[in-house]
């Protein structure tokens, strides 16, 4: 199925719709002169129906709807899109302003029933952007490569969400905020969106999960919302050296200190945080940095998630045999923390943990 695109409206400076609440559009309407009632409309038309123009709520009487045919809703235009042989599907979304993002829906497929029905998804996630680009250039990964452009809007984060949900016809059941960008530089939108993805698109706050590396008091701060969704946190090495190596920005922000506040977000939410260590063969993999990793993780309620290395043009780092990657993890379930091995996803088209760039290769 392939998605209708609309043309840009540079010259509109009216806020987008998109991203508002079943208030906020109420409002917005008597603003306009019309029926609260028409607020609904807009929010069910919006999230629900997927209408890209006011021009197409046919709900609405004609004549308001030509006055307000050129405002827009805050949606973005196609355009790129691949799919890998694993289903997973990569968008190069335009934005209003002209810059490209990267956005990926991941398919989870009902192996059993597939023979009956070749669609059958169990679950359908989509990796979510939040920058264009992405600030903290950490050695191993594609998007900080490209530079930082901006910070996105919570209506740029929830396009994505939808953009997915009508290519695939399917409703997202999950949503990782991994794509490009680092969420807690951008944590009011990315706050934003997620109220808006949790009540008005409807998607479970505890089907969601915020991806950072780490920026000095946000994981705190992030606490003090009480937030169900899922933390990851990118942490990568298990201690200070081998960790400055990989994310040059976490020179001044101790592993510990990341630690302590990953701690307090446990308590203060109730909710485990889980770490994400990339395998890069020869650096990070070997059976002392496991051993110092489950010491570091000592009576953490938490979830290790190992991400073999995916490979990018610009390092030469190399992912670790399967036999030192399962060494690895078996080393930490004798220590008794929780761990799985996640292999990403899209890997043959560019969209896999690491690799997105807004680029079509
Ligand atoms: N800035 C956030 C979210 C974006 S990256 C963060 O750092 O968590 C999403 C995940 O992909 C992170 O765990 C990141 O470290 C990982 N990643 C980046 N480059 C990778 C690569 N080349 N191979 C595997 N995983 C990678």
């Amino acid at each position: 199925m392939s998605i209708t695109t609309i043309p840009q409206l540079n010259k509109v400076s009216l806020p987008p719709l998109l991203g508002g609440s079943v208030d906020e559009l109420k409002t917005w309407v008597q603003e306009q002169g019309q029926p609260a009632y028409r607020g609904k409309q807009l929010h069910d038309w919006i999230y629900h129906q997927g209408v890209r123009s006011l021009a197409d709520i046919s709900v609405f009487p004609k004549k308001w709807r030509s006055q307000v045919a050129e405002i827009p809703i805050g949606r973005s235009n196609l355009h790129h899109r691949s799919v890998a042989p694993d289903g997973t599907v990569k968008y190069l979304l335009q934005l209003q302003d002209g810059q490209i993002i990267e956005t990926v829906g991941i398919p989870t497929f009902k192996w059993k029933e597939r023979r009956e029905n070749p669609n059958a998804l169990d679950r359908l996630t989509v990796c979510v952007s939040t920058q264009v680009g992405c600030p903290m250039a950490c050695d191993f990964c594609a998007t900080g490569k490209g530079g930082y452009q901006r910070n996105l809007e919570r209506y740029e984060m929830v396009d994505q969400v939808l953009t997915v949900q009508e290519d695939f016809q399917q409703r997202v059941s999950n949503i990782v905020f991994m794509g490009m960008g680092e969420p807690l530089l951008n944590t009011d939108n990315v706050l934003g969106a997620i109220r808006c993805l949790n009540q008005d698109v409807g998607i479970g706050q505890r089907n969601l999960t915020l991806s950072t590396v780490g920026i000095p008091g946000r994981i705190r701060d992030l606490a003090q919302h009480h937030l169900q969704v899922t933390l990851a946190v990118s942490l990568h090495a298990p201690n200070q050296t081998l960790r400055e190596k990989l994310i040059h920005s976490a020179r001044p922000y101790k592993i510990s200190d990341l630690l302590a506040e990953c701690r307090e977000y446990v308590e203060i939410t109730g909710r485990r945080v889980s770490f994400e260590y990339i395998l890069i063969a020869g650096f990070n993999d070997m059976p002392e940095h496991a051993i110092e990793l489950s010491q570091c993780l000592r009576g953490f309620q938490t979830h290790v998630n190992l991400i073999p290395y995916n490979p990018i043009s610009e390092v030469d780092y190399q992912r670790p045999s399967s036999d030192r990657i399962q060494t690895f993890e078996q080393i930490l379930k004798q220590h008794h923390i929780a761990v799985s091995i996640r292999y990403s996803r899209g890997l043959e088209s560019d969209a896999a943990c690491g690799q997105l760039r807004a680029s079509k290769t």
